[in-house]
């Protein structure tokens, strides 16, 4: 119930690629393979390449009424 993504996006610090995951099961990867997002406006399901030491993407997602349900995956592949 309630809120829902309206933007499921992140843009990639190394390519600069923005992505957007636009349906449930459409799962998006950046130009050069370091990101993915995933879950279209259902959920948010997010992961980076093992290895990094930081997060490699910037936040672009945008929420009805502000709310935050991300949920973070550390792993690629
Ligand atoms: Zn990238």
């Amino acid at each position: 119930m309630g809120q829902k993504i309206i933007h499921n996006r992140i843009r990639c610090k190394i390519c600069g690629d923005i992505i957007e995951s636009r349906h449930r099961h459409d799962f998006v990867r950046c130009k050069c393979g370091a990101c993915f997002t995933d879950g279209g406006h259902d959920y948010i399901r997010r992961g980076w390449e093992a290895g990094l030491t930081e997060i490699p993407y910037e936040e672009m997602d945008e929420f009805e009424d502000g709310y935050d349900i991300r949920q973070k995956v550390n792993m690629i592949k």
